[in-house]
């Protein structure tokens, strides 16, 4: 992964990454348990006043685990490392999500860019309503492609993306490994749309579609799906994506149209491999409550860090 300054992007502790091949289960702290507990109760008390994200979720596990288990890609056991961290991420989605849309609500405001949306307003209110579906659509895709590839390659995004890159085994519920912060720096997309005035039900289409691209995309199944390949995402490439493998790093992008690796040229599916090995070498914890904090962890000295060298530079 790219980045300018390298202090901000690699916090710097001694790190040995876990073997890809090893298949502990994370330890069992008493914080993973508390914010277990408190996103279980969260979820249920979120669930009591209508939110039925968590019977989503059991849907998905439904749907998800037999074909994982028929259409095997990986021989990842059901007890594979880390599968505590990521079941607490699931269990505790409702409340991450909930704290993740209100940073974000915050980012949309400041990021000012509804004004700019305000400026394509009467253009967008021009279009018949299928060719406003369209550029929706492609405009939300092709904006959140950026948002993400900037994920990678500026250090501070990087932070909080890299907790959902740091799995080691790729299925539907590794898919739910997710910094909060880290889909509230898709805000500023939101603000636009909604300055814009597209119609609100795109944009909350677009982001539910997307949440259930994301377990789509992780599930460890060994379908190829090659047809499919340039025209809409699949399993086999968001694996890619995945890889820590320097031949497929920054790669692959689109969280829906392929389309848009394509044409800013970060497209990569060989025909004849398959992505062996994922995760990230940084040192991202095993578990929920230090990958929670693990962006945060010496940030100011790396920012002090950083204008030090930016002082050097520029004398
Ligand atoms: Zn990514
Ligand atoms: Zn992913």
């Amino acid at each position: 992964m790219s980045s300018v300054i390298a202090p901000l992007s690699r916090p710097v502790v001694s790190w040995s990454p876990p073997d890809p091949a090893d298949r502990r289960r994370s330890p069992q702290t008493r914080r993973t348990a508390l914010i277990t507990a408190l996103g279980v109760t969260a979820a249920a008390i979120s669930a009591f006043f209508g939110n039925e994200a968590i019977f989503v979720i059991a849907f998905l596990f439904v749907i998800s685990w037999p074909l994982e288990r028929i259409w095997r890609r990986h021989p990842v056991p059901v007890r594979r490392l880390a599968l505590r961290t990521d079941l607490a991420y699931a269990a505790a989605s409702p409340a991450l999500i909930f704290a993740g849309t209100v940073v974000a609500a915050v980012l949309a405001v400041v990021s000012l860019m509804w004004l700019p949306g305000l400026a394509f307003r009467p253009l967008v209110r021009s279009l018949p309503v299928w060719l406003e579906l369209v550029v929706g659509v492609l405009l939300f895709d092709v904006l959140i492609y950026w948002t993400h590839r900037w994920s990678h390659t500026v250090p501070l995004l990087w932070r909080f993306h890299a907790v959902h890159h740091s799995t080691r085994h790729l299925d539907w519920v590794s898919g739910f490994r997710n910094h909060p912060l880290d889909g509230a720096f898709m805000a500023p997309v939101f603000a636009f749309f909604i300055g814009a005035g597209f119609d609100g039900r795109i944009t909350g289409g677009l982001a539910a579609v997307q949440f259930v691209i994301g377990l789509w995309a992780h599930l460890n199944v060994r379908w190829r799906l090659r047809p499919l390949h340039r025209i809409v995402l699949t399993p086999d490439f968001h694996h890619w994506h995945h890889a820590n493998q320097p031949e497929a790093h920054n790669t692959n992008f689109s969280t829906f149209l392929p389309l848009w690796d394509i044409v800013f040229g970060s497209y990569y599916m060989p025909a004849d491999q398959r992505p062996q090995r994922y995760g990230v070498d940084d040192p991202v914890p095993l578990t929920i409550g230090r990958q929670l904090a693990y962006p945060f962890r010496g940030l100011r000295s790396a920012f002090r860090e950083r204008r030090r060298a930016r002082r050097a530079t520029a004398g």
